[in-house]
Order: C-alpha cells, then structure tokens, then sequence
C-alpha cells in the first residue's frame, strides 16, 4: 500500500477538479507505476474517503464491493469478489507453484473470500500473528487438523490476490518441509520469491520489476532467492530453504 506523499507540482486535483497552486498530494495504487499516480489537493487529502484496498483517496467516482465498502477505480479495474472468478484464479496460481516450482502439499488447501472483520477475527486466533507488506491483513492460511484453509480478502485486485496466495502457499509449504525455519530472510524471501515466480508465469511482469527493485526485508530476500535461483535453479532454492532450519 504504497502511499507517496511528496508534494508535486500539477494543475488540478484528481478528485474534486479544483485548480492546485503550488503543488498536491502524490499517491500511486499498490505501488504500481508513476503513470497510474494520482493527484489530490490539500482539501482532498484532509476530507476524501480512503479505498479500503489501496488506502488512496477516493472522490464520487469510485467502485462499490457488494460488502458496502469502497475502492478506487484502479483498483476496482480488476478487483476479485466474484467467488468463482477467485476460485478459478487461485487454482491456476495453485497450478503454477505445485506444478512448475514442485510446492506440492500434503494437506491441500481450500479457499474462502472473507471481508475484513472475519480475517482479522481469524487473525486474532492464529500464532504467530501474520504479516504481510500492507497494514491490513490481505490473506491468511490456517491449518486445522487434516485441513487448510486459505482466506484471501474480499476486492483485492488480480496482481495482489495473486501475490498473496502463493506468498501464503510458500509458507504453509515451510511448514511441511522446514516447520523450524526462523531466519526471516529466507522464511520471507522466499515466499517473495514464490509470489514472484506466480506472477512472472501469470504475465504480471510490472508487478515483478518492482518486487525485485524494492527496499527492505522481502526484497533483499527475494533478491538472494533469485541469485540462488541463477546458480542452482528451482530446486536448488528449495533445497536451500530446506536446509535452512
Ligand atoms: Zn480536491
Ligand atoms: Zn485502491
Ligand atoms: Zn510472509
């Protein structure tokens, strides 16, 4: 939830239209590119409503989810809440890590949409806490006895729902294989790695370039699986993950 709050100079405020002298609030969707960046006047920034998937402000022009919340339009382009619209997209990433990476699991796992009050009551019930790039949970996968269950966050767009299901999957996948994994360099980047490699096969080739170039925790991460991944291939991250517990 990238939010950029530079000031720069621009004409008029992408909401309400008025005239910006001397500059306004500069957000980008999701982190996506510059030319997806909106500008708001001073007013805007104080008054707007918030898209509940991107945090950007939002003016009259805006998508509504059949939850009652709100979300921008960029984010409305491609927003999943469509249960079997989301069913078929999270079996195709499913198809991509199990069959290309080798992520099989030996409890599979199930999905449901959820809106953001039931994930963060499952949140609550789960240790360790989950993380994830963005100040709201956007997934979670929990698993109970001989069953797993993913919940992914009703309205995420495509590139996002992508990238959360086979982060999650690499994860429950850690726990089968290398459940006393700590170091969260390769706990986290290598989850990175596997929401990289989803939507490089899925053609999110954008969302990719910036993953690789981004600061901190899971791009440094990300950037050590696929410099592995150069010299000792998919197997070898996997074998490296192993080890590493
Ligand atoms: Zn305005
Ligand atoms: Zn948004
Ligand atoms: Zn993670």
């Amino acid at each position: 939830m990238s939010r950029n709050n530079q000031r720069r100079h621009s004409k008029h405020c992408h909401l309400c239209g008025s005239r910006l002298w001397g500059g306004g609030w500069v957000y980008v969707p999701n982190g996506e590119s510059e030319q997806q960046a909106i500008v708001v006047c001073g007013r805007c920034q104080e008054t707007a409503l918030r898209c509940a998937v991107c945090g950007v402000p939002v003016g009259s022009r805006r998508v509504q989810l059949p939850d009652g919340r709100c979300i921008c339009l960029r984010c409305g382009q491609t927003a999943i809440y469509d249960p079997a619209r989301a069913r078929a997209l999270f079996e195709r990433v499913v198809r991509v890590v199990t069959d290309q990476l080798g992520l099989a699991l030996n409890v599979g796992a199930d999905f449901a949409l959820v809106d953001p009050q039931h994930l963060r009551r499952l949140a609550q019930e789960v240790q360790p806490l989950p993380h994830g790039e963005t100040d709201q949970i956007v997934g979670l996968c929990v698993r109970k006895g001989r069953r797993r269950m993913m919940y992914l966050l009703s309205g995420l767009p495509q590139i996002l729902f992508i990238q959360t299901v086979a982060h999650e999957w690499a994860h429950a996948w850690q726990g089968e294989n290398c459940p006393l994994l700590r170091d969260p360099i390769v706990r986290e980047g290598f989850a990175e790695w596997v929401a990289y490699k989803a939507l490089q096969a899925l053609g999110a080739t954008k969302k990719t370039a910036l993953m690789k170039e981004r600061e901190g925790l899971y791009g440094d991460g990300l950037r050590k699986m696929l410099h592995l991944e150069e010299t000792h291939g998919i197997s070898g991250v996997l074998a490296f993950c192993r080890r590493s517990e």
